[in-house]
């Protein structure tokens, strides 16, 4: 096993900069997922990893050492993409041999991991069949048996359970977890899913146009993001995001004013008049009603008038716009909470977990 590094890694095609000055490090053994709307640089990193690709500069370690010039097959990594590529002309037993009989591993050896593996991943049953006689999901494990069964030093997963119907996908991110936590290899790993993202990762690193927005461990990223399109990118729904202009009161959201205690107001070092983007996530809004508990000085009211009311059992998530504007705002409401379309409601904000951004640059100002 081994950790990688990357040092100011860069990757252009022609004139367009697929990632940019890219410097992180896995220690070895750990678990890191890379994030990033598409076109990002994701693939491309993990690609460069793997040797696949050739970064136009910087230096690419992989433990301690410098593997820039040494090609994809003698890199000791094992990687799965999410078209699985298995050979179609041998057995799910021979797919997942295959790494191992390349490097000559004993025999006996080989048939014993490929037990371990097929165990590990459900996949006893199939050991004798050819691909084409497994559904999607199944391909997908094989090919991820193919991969754990080499035991190479790191581990390259490029949307690894996209194939995968929901109930499969959440089984075998389960699996995956607890591979990882009795294999520990160091493994990167690709998704879009951020569900995925925030229960595999020891680490995950956002990316945006190529650069490094955040790296950090996934409540860290959740409840300390560095600026506007991290709060956004992690959180389903998403961080609700308000312009509004601070005055002496308080904001100005569109023409609501919500007021800021004294004691956050302390804090905020903005100028009157100063355009931002508050952040709010939708379980820190409790739809007001007059029995409940207030009595919080740091909270907010607002009011809204509900959109779309989506009852999920547990809970309830409303979409509802602010009065005179066309800004929408998401609520995760319990699940008791069942208003009607059309509604007006007051919406009690937790300013304890209120973000200011920059409307300009996005850059975090406060807290
Ligand atoms: P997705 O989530 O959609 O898979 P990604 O984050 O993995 O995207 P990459 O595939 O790494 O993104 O691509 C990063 C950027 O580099 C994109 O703008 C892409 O168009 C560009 N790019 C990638 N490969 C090539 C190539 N071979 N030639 C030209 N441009 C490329």
């Amino acid at each position: 096993m081994a950790n990688v590094r990357l040092e100011s890694i860069k990757r252009r095609f022609n004139n367009v900069t697929a990632i940019e000055d890219i410097t992180f490090e896995i220690p070895d053994g750990e678990f890191w997922v890379l994030v990033g709307p598409s076109g990002c640089g994701k693939s491309t990193i993990l690609r460069t990893i793997a040797g696949l690709e050739n970064a136009t500069s910087g230096n690419l370690y992989i433990g301690e050492e410098l593997v820039n010039n040494i090609p994809a097959r003698q890199r000791d990594v094992a990687m799965v993409f999410q078209n699985y590529a298995l050979y179609p002309h041998m057995s799910v037993a021979e797919n997942i041999a295959f790494g191992m009989k390349m490097r000559k591993m004993d025999s006996k050896l080989i048939q014993q991991r490929i037990g371990e593996v097929a165990r590990s991943l459900s996949l006893e049953h199939l050991l004798d069949r050819k691909p084409k006689q497994l559904s999607g999901g199944q391909q997908q494990r094989v090919a991820l048996g193919r991969a754990i069964a080499r035991q190479a030093q790191v581990f390259l997963l490029d949307e690894p359970l996209s194939n995968l119907d929901a109930q499969l996908r959440d089984d075998t991110r389960a699996e995956l977890k607890q591979l990882h936590q009795n294999l520990r290899n160091t493994t990167v790993y690709v998704t879009h899913d951020q569900v995925e993202a925030m229960t595999l990762a020891d680490k995950i690193v956002v990316l945006n146009r190529g650069q490094i927005q955040q790296i950090g461990e996934p409540q860290v990223i959740y409840n300390q993001p560095i600026n506007k399109m991290v709060a956004t990118f992690i959180g389903n729904p998403p961080m609700n995001i308000l312009p509004a202009k601070f005055t002496s009161d308080g904001f100005d959201v569109s023409g609501q004013l919500l007021p800021v205690p004294p004691k956050i107001k302390g804090k905020l070092n903005l100028a009157t008049g100063q355009l931002v983007d508050l952040g709010i996530r939708p379980e820190h809004i409790t739809v007001f009603s007059n029995s409940s508990n207030s009595s919080n000085s740091a909270n907010s009211l607002i009011s809204v008038e509900v959109k779309v009311v989506e009852p999920l059992g547990r809970e309830t998530l409303i979409r509802a716009g602010l009065a005179g504007s066309t800004e929408t705002i998401n609520i995760q409401a319990a699940g008791n909470v069942n208003p009607h379309p059309g509604e007006i409601l007051n919406l009690e904000l937790d300013l304890n977990y209120l973000f200011v951004f920059d409307s300009a640059t996005g850059d975090k100002l406060y807290p």
